[in-house]
């Protein structure tokens, strides 16, 4: 019996089925021309590398981007096609030769990178592939024009030594139209550039900007490659950048279908007299004749401490509240209404039953956390199943 592996209290299901609509409908609002780059940073948003990339290759994807070079390692071990892979931000200075020699292509803004980047690719013979990150104004990451300027004669030098994969920027806040002014002229910066550059003699395979927001409310970031995140994965990035699609379709409901369920089962139930407390201290006082289940899910499995007494979870069929403190591995829910709910009965944490939604955002709105955020602290060590 030694080979028994217990289950995990509760599982993440991936939906192929609505992952490859999403694709579909990405795909069709940017054009068959334009590259997909599927950003997988942050553990593919929740949604674990090493099961969504393998789907994503199974579904077309050949193009993945991701922060580190980490990152990097774990999509290179997951995929089965020639997929490129680029490292957008962190890589140290160690991993370079690792990241050439498996052609990896990097983000480049700053010299001290590109310099040892171009050792490396001199020392193996491989040509480094590299992105040229714009500052355009978000003033994070991002070659200026003078520091690009310094760095010209070193790229002739090596001629032969890289690739120029890419041109690239990041836009300060794309999805509220409160940087509207400040995104545009990020895209005027981005285009005079470019357009230098390309009179140095530094032509570009590609020109990329845009994030799932930018590529959905400003059609010129598109260009010829997109580098999207959370869209794919079935959630608008803001409430504006949905309205803003809302408006231009208005009998088309929402084409984005959320990618993941997080699901557990009940694991015991009990009747609670009036006037007693439950749970921890006294948060929590029966008023009525009162009926709890208890589920196997804390705050150790992500289910955040600040929903206690406030969060939400389907069961029954039905939707019900939270009844006291989120413990560490443990809650307790309200099953009053739906006394027949009994031990093993599905509990839904974020996802549907019965045609009932508790969405991420409704989540993550309680927890005052944004989407992107409640998505990647859905730990590593809950198991992803792919459905559909
Ligand atoms: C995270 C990230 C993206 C994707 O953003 P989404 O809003 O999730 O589409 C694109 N580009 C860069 C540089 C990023 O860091």
């Amino acid at each position: 019996m030694k080979e028994y592996k217990p289950e995990s209290t509760s599982f993440i299901e991936i939906s192929r089925e609505a992952y490859a609509g999403n694709l579909r409908f990405l795909k069709k609002t940017f054009g068959s021309n334009v590259q997909f780059s599927s950003v997988v940073k942050g553990n593919a948003y929740g949604h674990s590398i090493p099961e969504f990339v393998p789907m994503a290759e199974a579904e077309g994807v050949r193009h993945f981007s991701v922060f580190s070079a980490d990152e990097a390692w774990q999509v290179l071990q997951a995929i089965r096609e020639d997929s490129g892979i680029m490292i957008m931000g962190s890589i140290f200075d160690d991993a370079l030769e690792w990241a050439v020699v498996n052609r990896i292509e990097i983000v480049v803004f700053e010299p001290e990178r590109l310099k040892k980047l171009l050792i490396v690719a001199k020392k193996t013979g491989i040509p480094a592939r590299i992105h040229i990150e714009l500052e355009t104004g978000m003033n994070r990451t991002g070659f200026t024009k003078d520091t690009l300027r310094m760095m010209l004669p070193l790229l002739r030098e090596n001629d032969g030594n890289w690739i120029l994969e890419g041109l690239c920027t990041h836009y300060a806040g794309a999805e509220s139209i409160a940087n509207y002014l400040r995104v545009k002229q990020q895209i005027k910066t981005f285009r005079q550039m470019a357009k230098w550059l390309q009179k140095q003699g530094l032509v570009a395979l590609r020109h990329h900007t845009a994030c799932s927001a930018a590529a959905l409310t400003y059609p010129e970031t598109v260009m010829d490659m997109v580098r999207i995140g959370i869209a794919q994965y079935g959630y608008w990035p803001t409430r504006e950048t949905f309205m803003h699609h809302f408006l231009k379709n208005p009998d088309a409901g929402d084409p984005l279908k959320r990618v993941l369920s997080w699901k557990t089962h009940v694991m015991s139930t009990k009747e609670v007299a009036p006037g007693e407390f439950i749970g921890y201290g006294t948060s929590y006082l029966a008023g009525i004749p009162t009926k709890v289940a208890a589920i196997p899910v804390g705050y150790a499995q992500g289910f955040t401490r600040k929903l206690s007494n406030l969060g939400r979870v389907l069961v029954g069929g039905e939707r019900t509240s939270v009844i006291g403190a989120i413990n560490m591995n443990m809650m307790l829910v309200d099953i009053t209404e739906t006394p027949e709910v009994k031990r093993g009965d599905e509990v839904v944490l974020i996802g549907e039953q019965n045609q009932k939604e508790i969405s991420v955002s409704s989540f993550s709105e309680l927890s005052q956390n944004l989407n992107y955020e409640t998505l990647v602290r859905l730990p590593d060590n809950i198991p992803r199943r792919i459905v559909g």
